[in-house]
């Protein structure tokens, strides 16, 4: 009897401590200068997700289509490719499941995502994006998804060289690629992904858990209309 409520005793100790553990998983901070060339320093924030695949919901509105929503996928893939899988979502169709929830706007071309987050962890918890899909041009659908894409997955800002997919505007007619900086702004994010030794040395700058006053906070991420191509 005494060695069974010994074991018992063993096994609530791992319990406890393996719940500890998972709480206090500590995000690491990485160093802005380690991938080069960026723009980080022009941001406003550089956020993250604490894993991935995040789970992005489209939301089914008048405004909904299977070609819009597919077009957007397309976008955000061209994050998936460059970074080798390392970021990726998958698309849920149960709202409940959402991090991310998508819709369109035909009223407009541009796109807009508003990110809530904990400030001191600099950890993003929920992202909403829109899409203007005026005129309905395949091209630049896709321009919008993978610029938005980008403030979703943490970019908090813009870049300020107009070759970067994360400048304020996009050019009609012409996707938008990712450039050397952005996928360095995003590696920036989550280095622990891409660069081990790099992560290694910039564990002694983590963020574990919000203390009290961590209080999420929700930003809005406005985006310029796009450039004529003419
Ligand atoms: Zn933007």
């Amino acid at each position: 009897m005494k060695n069974m409520a010994k074991l018992g005793s063993l096994w609530l100790l791992l319990l406890i401590s393996g719940g500890a553990a998972f709480r206090d998983a500590q995000l690491p901070i990485c160093n802005e200068d380690a991938f080069q060339p960026n723009y980080i320093p022009k941001l406003d924030a550089l956020l993250r997700w604490r894993k991935f695949p995040v789970r992005v919901y489209f939301v089914r509105d008048a405004h909904h289509t299977p070609e819009r929503q597919q077009l957007a996928i397309e976008g955000f893939q061209q994050w998936t490719r460059l970074t080798d899988n390392k970021v990726r979502f998958e698309v849920v169709d149960d709202e409940q499941e959402a991090q991310i929830w998508v819709r369109f706007d035909p009223s407009s071309k541009a796109g807009r995502t508003d990110c809530t987050y904990y400030p001191e962890r600099r950890e993003i918890i929920r992202a909403e994006m829109i899409i203007g899909v005026k005129e309905d041009v395949p091209l630049d659908i896709q321009s919008v998804s993978v610029h938005e894409f980008g403030h979703a997955l943490g970019i908090v800002g813009h870049s300020d060289d107009s070759k970067d997919a994360m400048y304020p505007r996009y050019t009609v007619g012409k996707l938008a690629s990712l450039s050397q900086r952005d996928l360095n702004a995003v590696k920036t994010a989550y280095c622990e992904l891409f660069d081990e030794e790099r992560a290694i040395a910039a564990l002694e700058r983590t963020r574990g858990l919000p203390s009290s006053r961590d209080e999420p906070r929700k930003v809005q991420i406005v985006c310029g209309k796009p450039r004529s191509s003419r």
